[in-house]
């Protein structure tokens, strides 16, 4: 069983945010993932092609820093190796207020294994639940996928939430007060489908002219199934496999809310179909994949960052469905900057707690 002053929940950019953040204030800290590696939407996955290893970014295809506060960080992450800028067309295209958008490099999850390396991390453990006794807070974990009995994990003075907020509040104690709340936020769940296409067939900018022209109806999105298209090598230090491209091509959340039952194989010949008839060729598939991201993105409305620390249990809450007060152009920060944004904020109310009776760190 782990010991430690904190227990971080979720190894995407909130949890490892915050992770580094108090392991460098001194404080001992243990982040848990359920997955194998570490990321979350930010994760990439390997595919082999023609002899060749190379990787997808599942998620986020890339991210805009918009405050002062991210844009500093992510000079240093591009200073470290493990962040790149992408090309600006991109941003505009897509109608973002950033003029650039960054990608970890050479692929998605380089920036949080960057962040994982220096914490002690823990993978492939799903936490099933939490129990708060005689003032510390006790975490219990079983295998995912797998029948092993429930173990209890870890004993810590605070634990931090840094999942989708369903599933932070599947974690609490029963009728603890933060899960109304949690509970509350709907995310917008996701598909989004991964092509190997053989041959080179064009530019994204070109793809994506195609598909918009073609379809003036569909509402901030390419076609009313189709939101964006991105082909994965064209990001800065990725593998270029001769003679094939391969795209992330992310569904419309719309679309997506409307079929989020369909089966992977019946996503993947739908969104296919869909691009043959607007691109008006047949596309030569080697390889396929449909991720279903549950929790893609966050609503308009926001949980309020006033309650992302609760003192006197010392629980906290962090990720991109918190709104900081931060503001970039009329609207809050979106996405990786807004997971980073909320762990920020909660780190510095947490070393502003003066009655914080955690191990001294000096
Ligand atoms: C398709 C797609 C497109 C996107 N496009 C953009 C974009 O253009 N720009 C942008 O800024 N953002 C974009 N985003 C959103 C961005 O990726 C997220 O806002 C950000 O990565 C969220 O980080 P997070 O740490 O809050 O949550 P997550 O990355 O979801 O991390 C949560 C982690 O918690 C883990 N976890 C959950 N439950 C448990 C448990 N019980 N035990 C242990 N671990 C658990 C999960 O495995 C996961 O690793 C996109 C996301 C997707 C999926």
């Amino acid at each position: 069983m782990k010991e430690c002053d904190f227990l971080i929940i979720g190894a995407g950019m909130a949890g490892l945010t915050a992770a580094t953040q108090l392991h460098g204030a001194g404080h001992r800290v243990v982040c848990v993932d359920k997955a194998r590696g570490s990321g979350g939407r930010l994760s990439s996955k390997r595919v082999d092609l023609a002899d060749i290893t190379t990787s997808v970014d599942l998620g986020c295809p890339g991210f805009s820093a918009t405050i002062p506060l991210f844009q500093a960080q992510v000079r240093e992450w591009q200073a470290a190796g493990c962040v790149s800028v992408w090309h600006r067309e991109h941003a505009e295209a897509m109608g973002q207020d950033a003029t650039e958008l960054f990608v970890g490099s050479p692929r998605s999850s380089s920036l949080t294994r960057y962040l994982a390396n220096q914490v002690e991390i823990d993978f492939s453990q799903r936490i099933t639940r939490l129990e708060y006794q005689g003032g510390r807070w006790y975490s219990y974990s079983g295998r995912p996928g797998t029948d092993d009995e429930e173990v209890c994990f870890s004993v810590s003075d605070a634990v931090i939430l840094a999942t989708p907020p369903r599933q932070a509040a599947d974690l609490l104690p029963q009728e603890h007060p933060l899960q109304e709340a949690l509970q509350s936020v709907e995310m917008i769940p996701q598909w989004v489908v991964i092509l190997a296409v053989k041959g080179v067939v064009a530019a994204p900018e070109r793809i994506r002219d195609t598909l918009r022209a073609q379809d003036p109806k569909a509402s901030e999105g390419l076609t009313e199934c189709i939101y964006d298209v991105t082909v994965d090598h064209q990001k800065p230090g990725r593998v270029n496999v001769p003679g094939f491209q391969l795209w992330q091509i992310q569904a419309h959340p719309d679309w997506s809310a409307e079929n989020i039952d369909l089966s992977p194989d019946l996503v993947c010949r739908t969104v296919i179909r869909e691009l043959e008839a607007r691109l008006g060729m047949s596309l030569e598939i080697v390889s396929q994949i449909a991720h279903r991201w549950l929790y893609s993105l966050p609503p308009d409305q926001k949980l309020s960052s006033s309650q992302n620390w609760i003192a006197g249990e010392r629980l906290g809450i962090c990720g991109d469905y918190i709104q900081t007060d931060h503001r970039s152009g009329k609207s809050g920060v979106a996405g990786v900057e807004s997971a980073y944004l909320s762990a920020a904020d909660l780190v510095q109310k947490i070393k502003l707690q003066k009655s914080a009776n955690f191990s001294d760190p000096s």
